[in-house]
Parts: C-alpha cells; sequence; structure tokens
C-alpha cells in the first residue's frame, strides 16, 4: 500500500495487521474496520484481558488470532504496530521484509483527522502537563480531547469524532517515546517537551536511541507549527536550533525572556504584567512549576487567554496519586504519591515541601539507589518508614543517616506516621519502588492508603 502521500490514503478495501492486542491495538482495529478495512488483530498473549479483548472484537467481525503470530500476519498491505514491540522484533523485520508499511497507533489515527494536535512528551511530568493544559483549554472556542498514553487511546476519539465532528477540536495527546517509532506524517500543531532524562534504556541503545525517538515529533512540523520546550534542561536547551518551526522556551529560574517568566515571587506575562503569585499555585512542587509553565505557554500559543490560564493554575490540584492531598487533620497533612514509582521521583517530592516529613517508602525494588535521597531528605525527614520486599535494602542503604523503622505493610507504616505525627507535620506515601509486591499497581496501592489514611485519622 502506498502511504507517502496522507491526503490520498484510504484504507477501504484493504487488509490491514494490527499488532498487540492492549487498548491502542484495540482502538485502531475499530477505528479501521470502521473505515471499511479487513482487520486482522494479533497478539503472542494469551493472558485473560487480552482474550476478553479478543471475544469483544470478535463480536465486531474483526479477526483476531491470540497465543502467537500466524503467517498471515504478512498477508496485508499495511500494519499498525502497538508501541510496546520493539522496533527490533522478528515481527518487525519480517514486516519490512515483506514490503509492509509499518506505522504507530498514533501515525494511522492522524490519518483521519484534522483537529489541531498538540503531543507533549518528556521523562516526566507527562500527565500532569496534559491535564493542565486541557483544563485550560476548557474554555469558550475549544473543545480539548485528551488521548495517548494517558486514559483514552488516540484511534478511539478520533473514531467517535467521525460521527460527532466537533468544532474546534484540540487534542492533546500525552506522547511516549515509544509511540513516536514508526512516525511518518503525525504532525503536532504545537509539540511540547518538558524533559529528557535516562529511561527505557532498556529498550534503546542509548540515550542518543531514546532521545531521537522522541525527536521524531518534530520531523514534519513547518514554520506554521510550534515547538515548545524546556530552557532549563540541558539535553533540550540546545535541541531546537535552526529548526523550521517556531521555538518557544520556558524556564523556572527565569533567566532567559519567555512568553510567561517567573521570579520568585510570581509569574508574570508577555507585556510584563501579573499572571498569577506563586503563592496562588495549586499544585505543590518545583517540578509542578516547570510543568505549568509548559501548558501555560502552549496555551497561550492556541489562543487560550490569560485569565483562563491564571485562574486554572490557581484550582487545578493535581491528577490523582501524584502529590495528592489527601486529608488535613490535626495539622497534619497526609499526601499520596503512589505514582513516584523510583528513587528520582521521590527527589522531586521531598523538595516539593518545607515542612517536616514522615515518609513511607517501600514495595517492589526496582534496582534504584536508595542513598541518593539523603541530600534531599536532610533537615526535612523526621522518619522513614519502609515497608514491604524493598525494605531492607532501603534500611540498609538510610538507617545510619535517618531514624528508620522497617514493618512489613502499607497499613503498618500508616498506623506508625498516625501515631508519630505532629502538628506540622506531613506524612508522605512516596515509595521509589514499584508496587507488585502486595498490589495490582501503583493506583490500587494509592487507593488503599487513601482508604486508610480516611478509617485511621478521626475527621
Ligand atoms: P509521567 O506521565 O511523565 O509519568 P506524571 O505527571 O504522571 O508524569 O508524574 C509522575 C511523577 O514524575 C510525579 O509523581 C513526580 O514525582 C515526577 N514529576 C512530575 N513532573 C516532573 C517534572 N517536570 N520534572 C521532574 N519530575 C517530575
Amino acid at each position: 500500500m502506498d502511504i507517502s502521500n496522507k491526503n490520498l490514503i484510504s484504507i477501504e478495501g484493504a487488509n490491514i495487521t494490527v499488532i498487540g492486542l492492549g487498548r491502542s491495538g484495540e482502538s485502531a482495529a475499530r477505528l479501521g474496520k470502521t473505515l471499511g478495512a479487513n482487520i486482522l488483530i494479533s497478539d503472542g498473549s494469551s493472558d485473560s484481558d487480552v482474550i476478553e479483548r479478543a471475544k469483544k472484537l470478535s463480536s465486531k467481525g474483526i479477526n483476531v488470532e491470540t497465543g502467537g503470530h500466524s503467517k498471515k500476519i504478512y498477508d496485508a498491505d499495511l500494519c499498525v504496530i502497538s508501541p510496546g514491540v520493539k522496533q527490533d522484533a522478528t515481527i518487525v523485520n519480517e514486516t519490512k521484509a515483506n514490503g509492509i508499511p509499518i506505522v504507530s497507533e498514533i501515525e494511522f489515527a492522524s490519518w483521519f483527522t484534522y483537529g489541531a494536535i498538540i503531543a507533549i512528551t518528556g521523562s516526566n511530568g507527562k500527565t500532569t502537563s496534559v491535564s493542565l493544559l486541557e483544563e485550560m483549554c476548557k474554555t469558550k472556542g475549544f473543545s480539548p480531547a485528551l488521548a495517548g498514553n494517558v486514559g483514552t487511546a488516540f484511534s478511539d476519539i478520533v473514531l467517535k469524532d467521525l460521527e460527532a465532528k466537533p468544532s474546534h477540536r484540540v487534542y492533546i495527546l500525552e506522547i511516549s517515546s515509544f509511540q513516536m517509532e514508526h512516525i511518518v506524517h503525525f504532525k503536532p500543531f504545537i509539540s511540547v517537551f518538558l524533559n529528557i532524562t535516562p529511561d527505557h534504556l532498556d529498550r534503546y541503545s542509548g540515550m542518543d536511541a531514546y532521545i531521537q525517538a522522541k525527536m521524531n515529533m518534530i520531523q514534519n512540523q513547518d514554520q506554521r507549527d510550534h515547538i515548545v520546550y524546556n530552557y532549563d534542561d540541558p539535553v533540550l536547551n540546545t535541541k531546537f536550533e535552526g529548526v523550521l518551526p517556531q521555538t518557544h522556551g520556558f524556564s523556572i529560574l527565569g533567566e532567559r525572556e519567555t512568553i510567561f517568566t517567573m521570579n520568585a515571587t510570581k509569574i508574570y506575562d508577555e507585556k510584563h504584567a501579573t499572571l498569577i503569585h506563586l503563592d496562588q499555585l495549586a499544585l505543590p512542587g518545583r517540578h509542578n512549576l516547570a510543568n505549568s509553565l509548559a501548558a501555560a505557554t502552549a496555551a497561550k500559543i492556541l489562543g487560550v487567554p490569560n485569565s483562563r490560564i491564571a485562574q486554572t493554575m490557581s484550582t487545578f490540584v493535581g491528577v490523582e496519586h501524584r502529590l495528592e492531598r489527601v486529608l488535613d487533620v490535626n495539622g497534619v497533612t497526609y499526601y499520596n504519591d503512589s505514582k513516584a514509582t523510583n528513587v528520582d521521583a521521590v527527589k522531586v517530592a521531598l523538595d516539593s515541601f518545607n515542612s517536616a516529613i514522615h515518609l513511607i517508602l517501600g514495595g517492589k525494588d526496582k534496582g534504584g539507589k536508595f542513598s541518593q535521597l539523603l541530600p534531599h531528605a536532610q533537615n526535612k525527614v523526621k522518619e522513614i518508614v519502609a515497608y514491604g520486599q524493598a525494605s531492607e535494602k532501603i534500611s540498609a542503604a538510610l538507617r545510619d543517616a535517618v531514624k528508620l523503622e522497617q514493618v512489613s505493610s502499607l497499613q503498618e507504616a500508616v498506623e506508625v506516621c498516625h501515631l508519630r505525627a505532629e502538628p506540622g507535620d506531613i506524612v508522605l506515601l512516596s515509595p521509589g519502588c514499584a508496587s507488585f509486591d502486595q498490589f495490582t499497581n501503583f493506583e490500587e496501592r494509592g487507593e488503599v492508603f487513601k482508604s486508610l489514611v480516611k478509617e485511621m485519622v478521626p475527621q
């Protein structure tokens, strides 16, 4: 199938193989089917959720195979591949050898819509920033839709929009590096780069390959498009010199002129008028200042009024499980930061507070170096309570420097903190580990923490 000209692509009657029966694969299959293609969706796994999805799709007349890939997958005009499949996988090589074009789900969905795309990527802060931008765009003249790595697949929204045809649609996409592999025509109106730190080095040959995957986001942008990036990030800082799209920086150091510029007490706008005082911001933490400035810059380019941007900054309290304020009782504040599954995220959480902290760490070890927390914990962390599989490792790394208690469960950890916390203190679950030793995922861990706190603490 010739996909070289986006405007001439028609998938009606085409044979399309979708590899991977996850959320995005399922949505791509349904979008393709609706547009008249013959779909075969194939997944190597036979897990219960894959089987469940398979049944649903079969009932809609989509061909499905699970538990392995048959040769039928190569009888295709086009292959839509899930972000989970590595670029050097046998299946990718064989598809290419058969002359079948391969595209990602994001690329595929983008063929069937003309709405403006705002694509946000980065190693950290993506979900927070896309959610902030969505909130800023909930105003007259904009119809925002959040998709991508967060919540709904892009194909799902594009499919709904084929019927609903909403006006002023703005797609706000959370993009991971995996989703930017196999890009051909994908062309955001605004690309936002939050930060780049080493990540997924199990998948890429090194930092360069990881960065290159993210840079695919701008490959089709032209003079009418925009790039928003973090001036404070040493990698991003020099990455966009001489590019075609219009570039806009943001910075929490306030050293360079930006659309919204910061000083020690406030953020001011392009006309040097006060946008908002820092003490009016609803989100805690300096990292969230960066996320807020990134979202605000993109919103401004879209034409959202400054008043709406400021209003969102003063009311948006964040996304669940990310420094989420749970309760404030007798002067003690409880925070759920269950999404902090690595040591870097815990550092950022500790840097967000000035009060004394009772820190709950633990879960399934991901190989992080807990001793790196020490400079961030000094004069701040009153006590660490370590629980779960990683508790011994955490204890060995930190007990000589910080008061530390080892317990077995999250429940015990909350009990210990509840007993010891004094007015003015913070109890922070920022575990620095995966959840899988005692929970299904970080969301469940956060929910359990919140209900334990609410049960234990009389309000
Ligand atoms: P992502 O979607 O990229 O995983 P989230 O918004 O879900 O990002 O935030 C996940 C965690 O990453 C947060 O709990 C916080 O610890 C950390 N984080 C968020 N924003 C930033 C940032 N701008 N810089 C560094 N760390 C951040």
